[in-house]
């Protein structure tokens, strides 16, 4: 069987890790990890884009080298996914000199085949997203997401025929049929609405930015940095040791970046003759505390100081918790800790501890667990495993909840502490019954919040109690 190859976007390096990353690369790790346990080779690639005009303005102010700014840097991001234990397969970054070489033949390739131009471009172009803008997405002239007035850019480029490689290949019909997933359905009909409205040819060179890719066969241009950071999928099979195999099984992201993964990176692989991805599934955006995430309001989550506050599991577990993974939700730290006390030390940690400590007060032996097991959760397990596979992860550990609950109601149905005054085969019967149900879950468990699972197997085999999760007070 191929190897399954996810991938995240790769960062951009000038920004700190935030919550909206950390989402990211907290649920293609959770994949990763579902399918490895399941005995499937997966490689997993995240890292980050370390190019553009941006970086070299960033550098410039801190009075580095573009290069040494970049190094110092990256790192950032590898740290925060220590903290988030993420385990990647592979940490890509865009200044890798194999990775350029790659980019150099990928262009040079598509250029033979007749999808690259070159056209005079004027145009209104912001620095922050680093591309040209259309005046439709500005407010009062300004870019949104940056806050800033675009300016007139007026240059010689390379286009990348855009329009004639998604006709050629009749991208519309691969989407509309699926042989290209994009995920959610909603944004599936978005982009399809947006190629129907007609695509526009896209530049994909900077006369004036040098800290970029030399473009193959002209000096004064560089590849630009989009470009650059999407070829890092393909780049990945061809640089490394133990590289993953093409095509991508799936690339996850962010919303706002669907339009570079649906529409123009399809287009270009089409127009190289390469097999496309078979899933782009992009999630949607985090308001914090019911606002939008800004360094203005003061309220971006670094999810390194909220790990320190409760723990890696449970910034794992509460960001894909909260609201359905592709749609928009709000996330605080208030709701955060909500869910901790309620989910993970009330519920799970609770019916953990108090289903050990009676097997230890009324000694019951793991030895004589029998078949006859009444809470024994298996059809609700496989269906745990489909909405995991398609990346249903709220749904996946509501499911998980609710078997918790299940389980800790059926204690107090049963009272095992009446059953030991008066019927001691049933109280064994229950209670192995819970421990197997427990010992199932922590299956279920391990890819999201794999230390707590690693301790709750632990706990089960030895029967020592200790707390899972402590609860937070305040
Ligand atoms: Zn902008």
């Amino acid at each position: 069987m191929k190897k399954l190859y996810i991938t995240t976007p790769i960062y951009y390096v000038n920004d700190k890790p935030h919550i909206g990353h950390a989402y990211t690369t907290v649920a293609a790790d959770v994949l990763a990890r579902y399918y490895k346990a399941l005995g499937r080779e997966v490689f997993f690639l995240t890292g980050t884009d370390e190019h553009g005009a941006k970086i070299a303005e960033a550098a410039k102010a801190a009075g580095k080298e573009p290069k040494a700014f970049v190094d110092s840097l990256a790192p950032q991001f590898q740290k925060a996914w220590e903290n988030l234990n993420i385990e990647y397969d592979q940490f890509f970054r865009t200044t890798n000199p194999e990775h350029e070489k790659v980019v150099q033949e990928f262009v040079a390739k598509l250029k033979e085949r007749g999808y690259i131009e070159k056209r005079k471009y004027e145009g209104l172009y912001c620095i922050g997203c680093e591309r040209f803008v259309q005046k439709n997405e500005l407010i009062d002239g300004k870019c949104p997401d940056h806050n800033t007035e675009p300016e007139i850019h007026s240059e010689e480029n390379y286009f990348f025929l855009l329009k004639r490689a998604a006709e050629d290949f009749g991208l519309l019909n691969i989407i509309e049929k699926d042989e290209l997933i994009v995920a959610p359905e909603g944004r599936k009909n978005e982009v399809i609405g947006k190629i129907k409205q007609g695509l526009d040819d896209v530049s994909i060179s900077r006369a004036g930015v040098t800290w970029g890719i030399p473009f193959p066969g002209d000096d004064t241009q560089t590849v630009y940095v989009w470009v650059d950071a999407l070829i890092n999928y393909w780049s990945a099979t061809k640089i490394y040791k133990n590289p993953p195999e093409w095509p991508t099984d799936l690339h996850l992201m962010a919303k706002d970046i669907l339009w570079f993964h649906a529409i123009i990176w399809p287009a270009m692989l089409l127009a190289l003759g390469l097999p496309l991805p078979k899933k782009v599934f992009a999630h949607g955006f985090f308001t914090v505390g019911g606002k939008k995430m800004s360094k203005t309001v003061g309220n971006v989550l670094d999810p390194n100081d909220l790990v320190k506050k409760f723990g890696t599991d449970a910034v794992r577990y509460a960001l894909l918790r909260e609201f359905p993974f592709g749609e928009d939700g709000d996330i605080s730290e208030e709701k955060i800790a909500e869910r901790y006390n309620k989910d993970l030390a009330n519920g799970l940690g609770n019916l953990v501890n108090r289903t050990i400590s009676m097997m230890n007060k009324y000694q019951i032996k793991l030895e004589i667990r029998n078949s006859k097991l009444e809470a024994n959760p298996n059809v609700q397990i496989k269906k745990i495993q489909k909405n995991i596979e398609e990346l249903r992860f709220y749904e996946a550990l509501g499911g998980i909840g609710n078997i918790i609950n299940g389980l800790n109601v059926y204690i107090d149905k049963e009272k095992p502490w009446e059953l030991a005054k008066s019927d001691s085969e049933k109280l064994s019967e229950v209670l192995l019954s819970v421990h197997m149900s427990l010992s199932s879950l922590v299956l279920l468990l391990a890819p999201f919040m794999p230390e707590s699972a690693e301790k709750m197997k632990n706990q089960l085999e030895t029967l020592k109690p200790e707390p899972l999760f402590p609860r937070i007070e305040d």
